[in-house]
């Protein structure tokens, strides 16, 4: 090769605009968002991860730019993104930062399910009116103050897989609702402006449904809120997710940020809400490959240019991380770019499909990266070493989690609804 070849641009777009078809108002917000990690998210994220804090001003950053308000509807001022726009940015910034891409993920997801998914659902027009006027107040704090919001909803028991009703109980009093429970691994814990706890609404003598789930917006420093437990784990460490504890915490009913039912409706009408957790590790899968390809080519920032893509064992390597990943990111791409309100079974297994695929790989690729590039690459003053232990966490992800995907596609290849061996 000569000289005055450039070198590998590490920071190519994920889906390259002309072959993936992207508009130029899609390919434009996207190549935002890559900019951003690559400036602002990109030099923060190692001493974030070393410490276990939070990278709040990620946030700060992200309401200057206005990417905050990504998925609000222009109706309301925001952006409007649409679910697959902003899973492609989503992917841009896991590249980056991972800890804040996830994060960002749980607060982007309150404006994306009140605003898109919700006006995809039937509900009646007078819900829809109030919603309207709920989610306004909701958006303003977002555009205006800079209002971050966070999704809390794992429990420690079945809840968050979706099979029981949420533990955590909203009670109906006068004007609103007073909030008892405990959320475990609540990312943006001690950071978040509005916690998005998903609960179960539950009147005097009536029994817990999921039906009855509400999704309600709880200030962060309402009385009875309060932060506890520690968080020094593995892998996204920045996201500081630690368990959140509500005693009697009353709030009003403009909190709501779904109408009643809606949730549940959403739930299993409009299934690939869950899929916004993967954006984030085809990021990391992205970033595990790019580092690799550059520290071969002995061009990675930080590193003596040493050369070692002459070795047969390192082509072969490449070449399937390769495959893996171009496996990947046409998977999940068909069904980031098919998701909609009532999809076929068939899209729904993809969903799945894509899911496990994308958590898996992640960290598939993550582990060849290291094996490739070898002892050097792993020292924790590259960002290897934290892609490792970061995509390592996806498959973990509740109510989608590897082990979830398989055992709904195994179930629901094999039965059609409401067929028994019997
Ligand atoms: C970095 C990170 C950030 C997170 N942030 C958030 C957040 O912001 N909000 C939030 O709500 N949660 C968050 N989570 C929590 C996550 O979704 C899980 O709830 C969490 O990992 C705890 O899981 P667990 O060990 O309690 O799972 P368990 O419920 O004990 O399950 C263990 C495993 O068993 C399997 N399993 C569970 N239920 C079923 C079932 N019904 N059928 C078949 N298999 C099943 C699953 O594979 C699961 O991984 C985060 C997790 C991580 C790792």
């Amino acid at each position: 090769m000569g000289a005055d070849i450039d070198a590998h641009d590490a920071d190519a777009p994920i889906f390259a605009p002309r072959a993936f078809r992207l508009s130029d108002s899609d390919a434009d917000l996207i190549a935002r968002a890559r900019g951003f990690g690559r400036r602002v998210l990109a030099p923060r994220a190692a001493g974030h991860d070393r410490d276990a804090t939070f990278p709040i001003e990620n946030f700060r950053d992200m309401h200057r730019e206005r990417l905050l308000g990504i998925c609000i509807p222009r109706e309301h001022g925001g952006t409007g993104a649409g679910f697959r726009t902003y899973c492609l940015a989503a992917a841009e910034f896991g590249r980056y930062c991972g800890a804040t891409a996830l994060s960002w993920n749980m607060h982007v997801c309150s404006t994306l399910w009140s605003g898109a998914l919700a006006d995809d659902l039937e509900m009646s027009a007078d819900d829809r009116g109030a919603h309207r006027a709920r989610r306004e107040a909701h958006y303003r704090r977002i555009l205006d103050d800079g209002a971050v919001y966070s999704q809390p909803f794992s429990e420690g028991g079945a809840g968050a897989a979706g099979v029981v009703a949420f533990g955590t109980e909203a009670r109906p009093v006068d004007g609103g609702f007073v909030v008892n429970g405990k959320k475990i691994f609540a990312s943006l814990s001690g950071a978040a402006d509005y916690y998005g706890v998903l609960c179960t609404e539950r009147r005097e003598g009536a029994a817990a449904s999921r039906r009855n789930t509400l999704y309600l917006a709880v200030p962060a420093g309402a009385p009875g809120v309060s932060v506890t437990g520690d968080w020094d784990p593995l892998g996204m460490r920045a996201t500081v997710s630690r368990t959140l504890l509500f005693r009697d915490v009353f709030v009003p009913e403009d909190a709501m940020l779904m109408p009643r039912g809606v949730y549940f409706l959403a739930a299993t009408r409009w299934p690939h809400m869950f899929l916004t957790l993967s954006p984030t590790y085809m990021g990391l899968a992205q970033a595990a490959f790019d580092f690799t390809v550059r520290y071969l080519r002995g061009e990675m920032p930080g590193t003596p240019p040493v050369k070692r893509r002459m070795f047969p064992t390192k082509q072969i390597a490449v070449a399937e991380m390769h495959i893996q990943l171009e496996q990947t990111k046409a998977l999940w791409f068909q069904a980031v770019s098919e998701a909609c309100a009532n999809p076929s079974k068939e899209q729904v297994l993809r969903a799945y499909a894509a899911q496990f695929t994308v958590m898996e790989n992640a960290n598939a690729i993550a582990a060849k990266a290291i094996r490739t590039c070898g002892g050097q690459a792993m020292l924790k003053s590259l960002a290897l070493e934290r892609i490792f232990r970061d995509s390592r966490c996806g498959a973990l992800m509740l109510p989608w989690t590897a082990e979830i995907c398989l055992d709904r596609i195994g179930r629901d290849a094999l039965y059609e609804a409401g067929e028994t061996d019997e």
